[in-house]
């Protein structure tokens, strides 16, 4: 299943082709000095994470996205149940966010990776022959 395929690359830190080489060195995305160490080709595939230069600068629209669901999840969570004075929530969600952010960039190119490559089995363990 597709979406699956993609859940598994963006949330376990694989190449989206293969599902076996890694795409950030680190797998921590809160180790800040590593944070936006990738690695340029699949180690498995030879997938080139790196299309263009600058190509993950797209990956900022996905950050936007998710950054803006995570304003509207808890913007309702607040209208219904916590009541928060609005400063209060204005300072819960900054903080949240720029807490977030290291997990946000790190889903935000993943995500954008798997936009444009997408899972072939044909690529899995050993079974590269001449593709
Ligand atoms: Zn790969």
């Amino acid at each position: 299943m597709k979406i699956l395929n993609i859940f598994y690359s963006t949330f376990l830190n694989k190449c989206p082709r293969c599902h076996e080489g890694k795409v950030f060195e680190q797998n921590n995305p809160y180790r800040l000095s590593d944070m936006f160490k990738t690695n340029k080709t699949c180690s498995h595939c030879e997938l080139k994470y790196e299309k263009e230069p600058n190509f993950f600068y797209g990956a900022m629209y996905v950050s936007y996205a998710l950054t803006s669901g995570w304003f509207i999840v808890w913007f309702f969570i607040d209208l219904l149940y916590l009541h928060m004075e609005t400063l209060n929530f204005a300072l819960f969600i900054t903080l949240s966010i720029i807490a977030l952010s290291p997990l946000t960039i790190r889903l935000s190119r993943l995500m954008w990776l798997n936009f444009f490559n997408k899972f072939d089995k044909h690529y899995l363990k050993k079974e590269i022959t001449n593709v």
